[in-house]
């Protein structure tokens, strides 16, 4: 007998989208990301700021 499960994951998670110049803020959601003076993305909203560039602080 065959018992096939159905996994409903994909209604509780959100698709996870790379963060890059425009997308909304993950933090507060309001604002949309642009680079700084170091090439990292940041929120003007909030202050939150997107790593990943390449360099560690
Ligand atoms: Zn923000």
């Amino acid at each position: 007998m065959r018992v096939e499960i159905e996994l409903n994951f994909s209604e509780t998670l959100p698709p996870v989208e790379p963060l890059r110049c425009g997308s909304v803020c993950p933090k507060c959601g309001e604002a949309r990301l642009d680079y700084n003076g170091v090439l990292d993305l940041q929120c003007p909203k909030c202050g939150f700021v997107a790593g990943g560039g390449g360099g560690c602080t």
